[in-house]
């Protein structure tokens, strides 16, 4: 099919506008919001988001379904068996959600059902750790049987960015839901609708009504409301470091627990002795599919003195083969950015670098030509010429712009590599494993890749340090970061407690 015939079919599928409030289907009474597809500028659906009262409402259903010994005490292998079917849910639908995705954010259809995949292996995995994970019994100091056990937390809070909403809706999700909560999703306000078709699908596979709502609506407003509002015991959070530190502030008079998955600034570290295909490969991949806009992007590119130039020339003429298309082409590698105004705050991190002296090695411009005219596209950009320490190279741009710059041994690249607020991700490119092994351990990164890139595994925990958030998602340790752990303690000998005397 052309990339203007599954354009179409998209947009005929789309979710027609209606929110998921406390189990049921109905508009919104906050304000509209357009959401548009970004290959060509055209609307997808104007929707009405949420309203504080329709947030209240769905934070009181949340409660009460949470609560309800329907959800409550459900054992779980019982739990479990809502993840499998919700990830058999998206399985079932990943092409009509991918086009759903590919339509909400611009990405391309190639990227857009990897994504379903994963959230699908996301429900299932969490589904499994449920109904495995073991409480313990711990030891005893005394004649009372010690266990630690996990409660539920109750109704949580997701707060998810634009970039790839079914994969970071479903991280939050499922291990909330597996743990026993209840979920109120917000979604980006540029990217509302995959939510909405991510709450379809977990309604068709039988979730008990009022578990999730999904509440697009300005984060300012409904975003804000689920942070300061009592009943909500916990808000998980991927986004921006600013809007992620304003929110931890807010949590904290709450004395709520928050978990932060935050920006990025990451560092590629490409030694002399490096497979130089393998590296440019993955620096490629690492900076410019999802067009950069990923929070691992790796946008900081440090290349050992001896094979700088050769190296960045041959990275430049790959960069500049790079196919940028319609997110339905299977060809394209480069799709738009997710808005206009997005692209507008990308020239703009362009053009203060160039005003700090950074030579524009490629890009730094949008793409000619009638095909994309009416969309939010950007070419791939390579600056070099600037310190580690100018703006362009400590500031997330979040968009597909790479800098480039030389070092000359391994002390002095893990301290460049390390100056910097974020601590998200990083890769490594060297044929000396001892070597890779000593960066990747001194790098302030919460994920290090050798000699590739922007791999994951739902099993292996991900998160960032410093300005890039705090705590970790993923693993079966996920899980527990949605409940509140309990020591208990069961006396073993029938006896009064002797402290009472006769009674
Ligand atoms: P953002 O502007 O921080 O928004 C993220 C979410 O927060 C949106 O749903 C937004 O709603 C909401 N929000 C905005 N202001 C809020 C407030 N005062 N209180 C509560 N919620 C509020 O981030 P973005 O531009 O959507 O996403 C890009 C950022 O996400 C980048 O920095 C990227 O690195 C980061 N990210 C991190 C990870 C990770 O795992 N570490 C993964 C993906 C993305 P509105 O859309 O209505 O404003």
């Amino acid at each position: 099919m052309s990339p203007a015939g599954d354009a179409a079919a998209a947009l005929k599928e789309l979710p027609d506008g209606r929110l998921f409030i406390g189990g049921e289907w109905r508009a919104g009474r906050g304000a509209e919001i357009d959401s548009h597809f970004s290959a060509d500028g055209s609307l997808n659906r104007t929707l009405r988001g949420a309203s504080a009262e329709d947030a209240d409402e769905a934070i009181a259903r949340a409660q009460a379904a949470q609560a309800d010994p329907a959800w409550r005490d459900l054992l779980p292998h019982q739990r479990a068996r809502h993840l499998y079917a919700i990830a058999d849910g998206i399985e079932r639908n990943a092409d009509r959600i991918a086009r759903i995705q590919s339509r909400d954010t611009g990405k391309t259809l190639t990227e857009t059902r990897a994504l379903a995949a994963s959230a699908a292996g996301t429900f299932r995995y969490f589904g499994a750790v449920a109904e495995t994970m073991d409480e313990a019994l711990t030891a005893r100091r005394g004649s009372a049987l010690t266990m630690s056990v996990h409660e539920p937390l109750g109704v949580v809070a997701a707060i998810t960015p634009w970039n790839s909403p079914i994969a970071s809706d479903a991280q939050k999700l499922a291990p909330a839901l597996a743990a026993g909560n209840a979920v109120i999703l917000k979604p980006a306000s540029w990217s509302p609708l995959t939510a909405l078709e991510l709450a379809r699908i977990t309604e068709a596979a039988g979730l008990p009504p009022g578990l999730l709502s999904v509440l697009p609506g300005s984060g300012r407003e409904i975003g804000n409301l689920l942070v300061e509002h009592p009943d909500i015991a916990k808000v998980s959070f991927t986004g921006g470091t600013e809007t992620g530190r304003a929110l931890a502030v807010k949590a904290a008079e709450k004395l709520m627990p928050v978990s932060l998955e935050l920006g990025g600034k990451s560092p590629a570290i490409v030694f002399a002795d490096a497979d130089v295909a393998q590296a440019i490969s993955g620096v490629l991949f690492g900076i410019f599919s999802s067009t950069g806009q990923s929070c691992i992007a790796g946008s900081r590119l440090f290349v050992e003195g001896a094979i700088y130039n050769e190296f960045v020339e041959r990275l430049v003429a790959a960069t500049k083969a790079l196919r940028i298309g319609h997110p339905f082409d299977p060809a394209t590698q480069v799709a738009p950015l997710i808005h206009p105004d997005h692209r507008a705050a990308v020239a703009a991190h362009v053009a203060r670098a160039r005003d700090d002296g950074a030579e524009v090695l490629t890009g730094a411009a949008p793409p000619e030509g009638a095909d994309f005219a009416r969309g939010a596209y950007y070419r791939p950009t390579i600056l070099a010429g600037l310190d580690n320490t100018a703006p362009l190279c400590r500031e997330e741009v979040f968009g597909p712009v790479l800098a480039v710059l030389p070092f000359e041994d391994e002390a002095e690249v893990i301290a460049q590599a390390n100056d910097n607020p974020y601590g998200l991700a990083a890769g490594i490119w060297t044929r000396d494993f001892p070597r890779a092994w000593r960066v990747g351990r001194a790098l302030k990164a919460g994920t290090v890749w050798i000699n590739t890139y922007k791999q994951f595994s739902i099993s292996t925990p991900f998160g960032g340090d410093g300005a890039s958030g705090i705590g970790r998602e993923k693993g079966r340790q996920g899980l527990l970061a949605y409940t509140a752990q309990k020591g208990l303690y069961a006396d073993l000998t029938g006896a009064p407690h002797p402290w009472a005397g006769p009674v």
